[in-house]
This record gives structure tokens, C-alpha cells and sequence, in this order.
């Protein structure tokens, strides 16, 4: 008998092993992605989105390329899940070997099939239940979603993060994050790195809250560490030495003012250099004056602070906006990228916060390389390379008079994520155009106090116009980080558009305000798909494929501060509440579906009534608690602009008892309308009062 082949026992379990190999090879890639640190730091894999940025880098950049410049024209709905108990929706799905798990209003998770929308688990946080009183502050929105290994976290706007089995949607562990009896809230993704669960939350503007983050053991829940962004009160000793060395930069008793700092949203870990990048908030409150009278930096307001992942120690800091009196927050996204820079490779960290400027910093020791306004700035004229300060323009801390300031407490760009394409090396970014005025003369500087669960800034500030000759107030940009320069720019129809993504076939897409969903050549900014959702978009799309069909999802549900807080501007666009239908969508080559019908836009009409007289008088009273307390999601004037119900045309207004059973007894809480056990009779009387009155001058204005 002749062997042909040489049949040795090593041949034997080479073969054995090559092929136990090949099946753990294929299952990983196929069936059982394990959501850990070399996945979510891996770049080359198309097929899932397992964290917010997509991958750890936070770019949100697809090595997907089925669909490209010349087919993207063709992209048509593949299928959609209607979201008929939703509002504002501004998050990101994330997608695990064909799986899709995404949070909705009321912190809301489902897991669906990623290729064809079947819903396969929910899991509802019950938060109306746990909120109550929280409702107050913040709102109905979250921006996503974690996963590590086999499990999900969730953070819910009353503050609780919770792990649930990825399997099924059952609840693991759960930990309140927040003190109850603080105004604080959640509406950011919590960011999972090495085995733990980061944490942050907002509330800046809700009272006298101290910012901080939370790092929780992903298995269990238990604390592992906390960073305050801002100092305490000295008498009660520091928490740690970046607290003392804080501390310095603060001037008066602080610490009555709770300082602020809170960082809301943007996180980035950084596995390759093993830190953590925290983009910090404002001042609490907006004024400087008030919060740290004999002025002073006020670390580490609107700064990135890199901190150890592991224990939360300070490593180094940038701070954007030294003693910030703006609300120019620095929660933007954090983007990591190689870029060369003068023949250098460096190791950068790309940065677009509120105040105008888009900075490049050395992420490896947080020294600033360059800053350039990517939008018009008249805050500071530049920022010195050699001090990394920004050279301030005379006036612009309102200590002479009103001034008009250029950005916006908006920002020039907001948590609307940009994203960076290391193809073309551009970075596409969502940029709102707009000034606004701000004073203090009404403001009594020193004895300013806030109450927790309200709105006081401790400044007053007045929308303006566009700091465009045109008129618009944003554009879609693609920006050169290497040349600090723009390469194009798109007008948008108003301001508010959403996040982007951008593709390895250079595609940019983006949902629009006005309910469109755009693709555009990376390079040049020419539009090449345009599909009309029906609803305003504030979420960012995604990418990912299943049996290789690439899909771009995306969330329909006009959300966010403009949504709530953005007046008739935003109003106009007719998303009026109520109207018209959250859902979520995808789309491929291969789409067969047409997007479902929404109703018309429509812009609310103040109802006409002679069953309410109002009296003056008592409508003056009651415009304190409406403007610093409801206003927050009913609009500045009672002019809603989406988020909750136009009150100027509601009929609940009209009836005391009706009106006292939503405001006071929590009627519509599960639908996210905060219980305000504590208003008296009289104060519900003056709201009612107040809301009628907006309604006759918006009627007798023709409006
Ligand atoms: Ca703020």
C-alpha cells in the first residue's frame, strides 16, 4: 500500500488544529462578536457599530463600500419600525453580528434583526416611575447606548445605569449615579472601556450642581472611581490633588454656586495611548461675576482633561474657554486621528466645542498644535499658539455694556457629531452660524442665588440674527484639520441639522432639520442622494451589513435643545408635537420599500377663545415660573418648537382642574410630562394666566 501523503501524527494535529482554527475564526467573524477592547479599537471591521463613534476613535468613519459615489443614488428603503410612543430621538444604534440596539424616548431599549426590523427583545426602564421629580430637569432624550461583551448599558434621565443581558433584554444590575435630591439628569451614552462603564451627567444650568463622571465595574455595577470636574468647598478638603491644584483658579465661595463643569457628552478612550479624553461643561452659573467674582479660570470648566482609565487620575489638561461666562461648553466629541503635521506624524485629538474655534491638540502630553474659527467668532480674536489662551475681544464679558457675541450658548457646533474621514483627511462638521446678546444689568450680581430645579444663568441672553449677510444659520462643512482651513461648505435651510458619517467610498451622509436625508461626495460636497423623511432628523446615521447588504440606518424624531428651546425659527418647521410618526429606517442598494407617508407639516395656531379673559396683572406673576421652569420644553414665550405641546394651543389651559391634574398631579408623566407636586393654586392660576397671554399677543400679531 502506497501513502501518498505523508501521514504523521504532527500533520494529524496541524490539520485538527487548523480546522478548530478556522470554525473559532469564522464564528468570531459570523456569529459571536465579543464586544471587548481589540474589537472597538479595530478600524478595519465594516460589519458592526459597536460603540457611539462607531469605533473608539470616535470618527465615525465606515471602511464599508458597497455603496459608493455612483450607486448611492439608487439607495431605497429596506425596511422600518415605527416608533409610535417616541419624541425626540438623537441617538445612535449600535449593531453586533446583524443585531440592532438602539434607546428611544423614556430610555426605551429594543434589540431588533439589523436586516429586517423584527423587534427580538424591550427593555423599559420605567423611568417616569424612578424620575418623578428629575422630569424636571433635563429632557426625554438619549444619545445612545454601550455594549461590552454580552451585556447592554443604559443610562436613564432620572440617572440610574443599568446592565442588561444582550441575550435577552433582562435587567443584570442597576446603580442611581446621581444624589436624588439633585437636579442632575442623563442624556449622554454611557462610554465602556477595559471592563468598565463611564458615566457623566448635566444639570448645569438646573441649580447649583458640581460636575463629575462615574466609572462603574461593567459585570456588577460597582463603583470603581469618580472625577469632579470642579473644586468643593476648601473646609471640606479636597478629593484629590487636581481638585487643589482647581481650586487656585476659583475666586469668592464658589462652591455656593455649585460651579458646574458637568460633562454631558463627549468621552473618548484612547487604547492606544491608554487614557481617557473628558470634554467638561460651563460654569454653573453662566456668569463668571457671579460664580467666581475676582475672576480666575475656573478648572476644569470647558476643557478635555485626560484621565487614567483605570483609577480617574488627572493626567493633563487643555481648557477652550478659561473662566467661560458664556455657556461655551467643551462636551463636544473628541475624534482621534495620526495626522501629519509639518512632516510629522502626531498623534492628534480633533475638537470643534461651542466656542467657535476647531482645535488640534498633541494628545500624547495636551499641548495645543493649532485653533482656527470654523464659524464666525467675535468672542476672541484667535488663540495664542504659545500661551494656548485665546486673546479676548474688549467687552465681550459684558462688563461695559449689552454686547453681541458670536457663537451662540448653542454653539457653532453642538453634540451633532462630526465625523473624520482619513481618506479624504477632511472632517465633516454640522456648524451653526447665529449671535446673541448678552446683559447682566438686571441681574443683582451678589446676591444671585440659584434654586435647584430651575432655569437661572444669572445673565440674560437674547437670541440674535445670523452672523451670515445670507441669513443662514447653518451649513454642513468639510474642514482641513492638517491646514486648519474649509475645503467646502453647504448652506443648510435652517440651523439644527444632524450628526454625519462618512464612508470609505468618500460619501457623506446627513439627516437635515427640515426632514431630508443627504449623501455627498466627501471631496467636494456635491449632493448625490436626497430622500424626504417627513420629520425633522437630529440623529446621526450609521452604517453596517448583514450577509453582505450594507445598510444606512438612521432615528427620525426631532429632538434636542433647539427642538424645545429653539422659538419661532424652529417652530416654523411644523413638527408640531404630536404630529407625525418617530421611526427607524434603513436603507440599501437593494431596497424595495417606500418611506411611509407623514402628515403635512404644521406650524400650531394659538387658539382663538373668549372662555379665558386674562388679566394682566396675574399673567406678569406667573411669567417667573413659566420662563424658568416650563420653558425649558414648551419654548421661550410659550412658543413650542416640537419637543412638548404649543400651550398657546392647548385647551388644557382653559379648564383649572384639567390643567391642575397634568401640572400638578402628574396626569401625562408616562409621556414625559414632570410632576410639579409644590406649585400652589395661585401659581398654576398665574401660569395659565401667562400662557393665554402669549397666546392673544402671537393672535394679535396674526400669528
Ligand atoms: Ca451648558
Amino acid at each position: 500500500m502506497k501513502m501518498t501523503l505523508p501521514f504523521r501524527p504532527v500533520y494529524l494535529l496541524g490539520v485538527i488544529l487548523a480546522s478548530l482554527l478556522c470554525s473559532f475564526v469564522s464564528a468570531q467573524q459570523s456569529s459571536s462578536t465579543l464586544v471587548n477592547d481589540p474589537a472597538m479599537a479595530d478600524e478595519s471591521q465594516g460589519e458592526n457599530w459597536l460603540a457611539f463613534g462607531r469605533t473608539y476613535s470616535e470618527q465615525r468613519f465606515s471602511p464599508l463600500t458597497q455603496i459608493n459615489q455612483s450607486n448611492v443614488g439608487g439607495l431605497e428603503l429596506d425596511w422600518y419600525v415605527d416608533l409610535p410612543n417616541s419624541r425626540s430621538l438623537v441617538s445612535t444604534p449600535l449593531v453586533v453580528d446583524g443585531i440592532m440596539y438602539f434607546i428611544s424616548s423614556m430610555n426605551i431599549v429594543r434589540a431588533v434583526d439589523a436586516a429586517s426590523g423584527e423587534e427580538l427583545w424591550r427593555y423599559d426602564p420605567q423611568v417616569a416611575q424612578y424620575a418623578s421629580r428629575r422630569m424636571r430637569a433635563g429632557w426625554d432624550n438619549s444619545r445612545g447606548i454601550g455594549i461590552w461583551e454580552d451585556k447592554v448599558f443604559v443610562a436613564t434621565w432620572d440617572g440610574r445605569l443599568i446592565g442588561i443581558d444582550r441575550n435577552d433584554g433582562r435587567e443584570l444590575w442597576s446603580v442611581q449615579t446621581i444624589d436624588p435630591e439633585l437636579a442632575m439628569y442623563i442624556t449622554g451614552a454611557p462610554k465602556i472601556f477595559k471592563g468598565k462603564v463611564l458615566i457623566g451627567n448635566g444639570g448645569t444650568e438646573n441649580g447649583p450642581n458640581r460636575g463629575y463622571i462615574t466609572a462603574y465595574d461593567a459585570d456588577t455595577g460597582e463603583y470603581a472611581w469618580r472625577f469632579w470636574i470642579v473644586p468643593g468647598n476648601p473646609a471640606d478638603g479636597f478629593e484629590d490633588a487636581a481638585m487643589e491644584m482647581a481650586a487656585e483658579t476659583w475666586t469668592g465661595e464658589w462652591w455656593r454656586h455649585g460651579g458646574g463643569g458637568n460633562a454631558w457628552h463627549g468621552f473618548t478612550y484612547d487604547a492606544e495611548l491608554d487614557q481617557l479624553y473628558i470634554g467638561t461643561g460651563n460654569g454653573s452659573p453662566w456668569n463668571r461675576k457671579i460664580r467666581s467674582p475676582g475672576g480666575g479660570d475656573n478648572l476644569f470648566l470647558s476643557s478635555i482633561v485626560a484621565l487614567d482609565p483605570d483609577t480617574g487620575e488627572y493626567l493633563w489638561h487643555y481648557q477652550t474657554a478659561p473662566g467661560d461666562t458664556w455657556d461655551y461648553t467643551s462636551t463636544m466629541d473628541i475624534v482621534l486621528a495620526d495626522l501629519t503635521i509639518e512632516g510629522e506624524q502626531v498623534k492628534a485629538l480633533m475638537h470643534a466645542p461651542k466656542n467657535g474655534f476647531f482645535y488640534v491638540i498633541n494628545r500624547e502630553n495636551g499641548e495645543l498644535i493649532s485653533a482656527e474659527n470654523y464659524t464666525e467668532v467675535t468672542w476672541a480674536s484667535e488663540v495664542d499658539l504659545e500661551t494656548g489662551r485665546p486673546i479676548e475681544n474688549p467687552g465681550v464679558r459684558y462688563e461695559l455694556e449689552p454686547v453681541d457675541i458670536a457663537p451662540t450658548p448653542i454653539g457653532g457646533h453642538s453634540w451633532h457629531a462630526m465625523s473624520y474621514n482619513p481618506g479624504t483627511g477632511l472632517v465633516y462638521i454640522p456648524t451653526i452660524h447665529w449671535q446673541n446678546r448678552f446683559t447682566d444689568a438686571d441681574v443683582d450680581l451678589e446676591n444671585f442665588q440659584a434654586e435647584g430645579w430651575r432655569i437661572e444663568l444669572g445673565v440674560g441672553y437674547e437670541f440674535g440674527a445670523s452672523t451670515r449677510d445670507d441669513g443662514a444659520t447653518g451649513t454642513l462643512q468639510a474642514w482641513d484639520p492638517v491646514r486648519q482651513q474649509q475645503i467646502w461648505e453647504i448652506p443648510a435651510e435652517g440651523a439644527w441639522d444632524a450628526g454625519t458619517l462618512t464612508t470609505a467610498s468618500n460619501l457623506v451622509f446627513q439627516g437635515k432639520a427640515n426632514g431630508h436625508l443627504r449623501a455627498f461626495n466627501a471631496l467636494t460636497g456635491e449632493q448625490l442622494w436626497d430622500e424626504n423623511l417627513g420629520l425633522g432628523i437630529s440623529a446621526p446615521p450609521i452604517t453596517y451589513s448583514v450577509n453582505g447588504r450594507q445598510y444606512l440606518a438612521i432615528l427620525v424624531g426631532w429632538g434636542g435643545a433647539m427642538s424645545a428651546l429653539g422659538g419661532q425659527e424652529m417652530a416654523d418647521y411644523g413638527w408640531a408635537y404630536g404630529d407625525h410618526t418617530r421611526r427607524l429606517l434603513a436603507f440599501s442598494l437593494d431596497g424595495t420599500r417606500t418611506v411611509p407617508v407623514s402628515a403635512p407639516p404644521r406650524v400650531p395656531t394659538p387658539l382663538a377663545t373668549s372662555d379665558f379673559i386674562v388679566d394682566g396683572a396675574t399673567a406678569e406673576s406667573g411669567e417667573l415660573d413659566y420662563e424658568s421652569i416650563c420653558s425649558f420644553c414648551h419654548g421661550g414665550a410659550a412658543v413650542a418648537a416640537g419637543m412638548a405641546p404649543d400651550l398657546r394651543a392647548s385647551g388644557v389651559i382653559l379648564s383649572a382642574d384639567t390643567f391642575e391634574q397634568v401640572v400638578r398631579g402628574g396626569a401625562l408623566a408616562s409621556r414625559g410630562m414632570p410632576p410639579f407636586a409644590d406649585f400652589s393654586d395661585a401659581e398654576l392660576n398665574q401660569m395659565r394666566h401667562y400662557i393665554r397671554q402669549q397666546a392673544e399677543i402671537a393672535l394679535a400679531a396674526g400669528r
